[in-house]
């Protein structure tokens, strides 16, 4: 890159390693190294939940005091300033009575009764702290509803500010199916006008507002994280109710796919698993089945049988109930089942139900345990994502890359990232099935334990599949691209 380097303001609401619910936060927590790395000023600004106070993280308070509009009021905020690597800060915005709560969002019992207060805060709270600390950022990049109130108060109460004269917008959509819907009559907290705003053509979503849909309007350039979600985004099967606003802005979509961090997810490093592998030398992935085999109390005869696994939230969206419905098949099929999820009461009860039926075939673990989830990357030979959309997905490429072979529903960037096994050419490093429908589903599990059947056919699927590259530098090459194509509209970039 020449000149001066692009500014960019990234604005999250969980990046790892401070906070992390889902895939986002891989995504928060990679993408600005790249961005860094590709010559870009990036700084990130996020909440200073309670989960992250509790890490006890080396750094200073560096703004008392900060004042923030809210509404009719004024309210304060102390900004603790961390950092994601070097020369990359994160400053946390602090305000107890708003963020220093057990989880992120909500509990069990559904969402915090005032998460738009929480994040309505964090949007003007990171504006005024760009203020405060004179930072101008060319690009601000905000990530799935939390955020999606930037581009919108940048063209309302900010307007005209000269702080951000320069500034250009990017809305990224991890997930359509969260759309950060409120009342209407809430809108002031927002700092924005019912006149401006509210309408079919502004934030408005069936009578509420959407925080999503915020973000959507009034961003210079809208990305998602796969090519493929972005055009099923724009149908009524796929686009939840967004589908027409998408379809009108299509000019400024694009769809550029998620990487992942080899320095985390790698066979030949994971500091996680009891023995590391690589491709020419596969014995240490056997030595991580054999002690999954005996973490998750499995029968010791699945050593020498199938066995699957599965990482997820415990959501509707995840395909679980197409699992449910085929549990009792797959077991009849002599494979064995690990599953480690968190989320739904429903469906944990549901999957226990059937793992109590069967001792020593299926592996049950609930809650969030990262280590575990790369304990049985390693130690699983198929790893099961049966999702009813997937926008982008990342643990199929985790599994591609620990040779472990994916069997996946045909949507979104499961599509884009798993090519199916052709026997006939030894090309392909997964499977793939097309309706959401549990006998498709079973079909392709069958398949899969057709090839394993086959120890040379199976070598080359896992070979295919780890050498697959989703390392995060070309993904970043392409929002350099939407970065600099706004920036040009805007006539900020000669
Ligand atoms: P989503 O963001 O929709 O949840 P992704 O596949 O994009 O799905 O990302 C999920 C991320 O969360 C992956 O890094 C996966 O390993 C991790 N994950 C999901 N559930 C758990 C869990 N119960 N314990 C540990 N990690 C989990």
């Amino acid at each position: 890159m020449t000149g001066n380097p692009i500014k960019v303001l990234f604005l999250s609401p969980e990046v790892v390693p401070f906070a992390k619910s889902g895939g986002l936060a891989d995504v928060a927590g990679s993408l600005p190294l790249a961005l860094k790395r590709m010559g870009m000023d990036v700084v990130l600004v996020m909440p200073y939940y309670r989960t992250i106070k509790d890490k006890h993280l080396k750094g200073r308070w560096v703004v008392k005091d900060l004042e923030v509009p809210f509404g009719n009021d004024r309210l304060q905020a102390d900004v603790f300033m961390t950092s994601l690597a070097k020369g990359i800060p994160v400053y946390l915005i602090d305000r107890e009575d708003l963020y220093d709560r057990p989880n992120l969002y909500g509990t069990p019992r559904g969402d915090y009764y005032d998460n738009l207060e929480r994040f309505a805060f964090f949007a003007h709270a990171s504006l005024c702290l760009m203020e405060s600390i004179d930072f101008r950022p060319d690009i601000i990049h905000c990530h799935d509803w939390q955020s999606g109130l930037i581009p919108a108060i940048l063209k309302g109460p900010y307007g005209r500010s000269k702080h951000f004269s320069r500034t250009a917008t990017i809305f990224t959509i991890h997930n359509l199916g969260y759309q950060g819907l409120f009342p209407a009559q809430k809108l002031p907290i927002t700092g924005l006008d019912y006149r401006n705003f509210f309408h079919a053509d502004g934030l408005e979503f069936w009578g509420n507002m959407s925080l999503l849909k915020s973000g959507i309007v009034y961003a210079d350039a809208v990305t998602t994280v796969s090519p493929t979600y972005s055009m099923e985004i724009q149908t009524s099967e796929y686009g939840m109710g967004m589908e027409g606003i998408l379809q009108y802005r299509q000019e400024f979509l694009y769809g550029i796919l998620n990487g992942i961090d080899y320095h985390q997810w790698d066979p030949a490093k994971d500091k996680h698993i009891p023995e590391t592998y690589y491709p020419n030398r596969m014995k240490g992935k056997m030595k991580c089945k054999d002690a999954l085999i005996q973490e998750m109390n499995m029968d010791a005869s699945f050593k020498n049988k199938p066995l699957a696994g599965m990482i997820s939230r415990l959501d509707n969206q995840k395909g679980l109930d197409l699992l449910v419905a085929i549990l009792e098949k797959i077991l009849a099929l002599d494979m064995g089942l690990i599953i480690l999820g968190a989320g739904d009461v429903k469906i944990q009860r549901a999957i226990r139900k059937t793992a109590d039926h069967h001792p020593g075939r299926v592996g049950l673990y609930i809650g969030f345990n990262e280590p575990l989830a790369h304990r049985i990357m390693a130690g699983v030979d198929i790893f099961l994502i049966p999702s009813r959309y997937e926008p982008c997905g990342l643990t199929q490429m985790y599994a591609l890359k620990y040779g472990t072979v994916p069997v996946a529903r045909a949507t979104g960037g499961l599509q884009d990232t798993i090519i199916p096994f052709d026997k006939s050419t030894g090309e392909g490093n997964g499977f793939l099935f097309g309706p959401h429908a549990a006998e498709a589903f079973l079909a392709s599990i069958e398949q899969a334990l057709e090839c394993y059947k086959d120890p040379q056919t199976w070598k080359r699927i896992q070979s295919n599949g780890m050498q697959a590259d989703f390392s995060w530098d070309r993904s970043a090459e392409m929002y350099t691209e939407v970065y600099q194509t706004v920036l040009k509209k805007r006539n900020i970039l000669a």
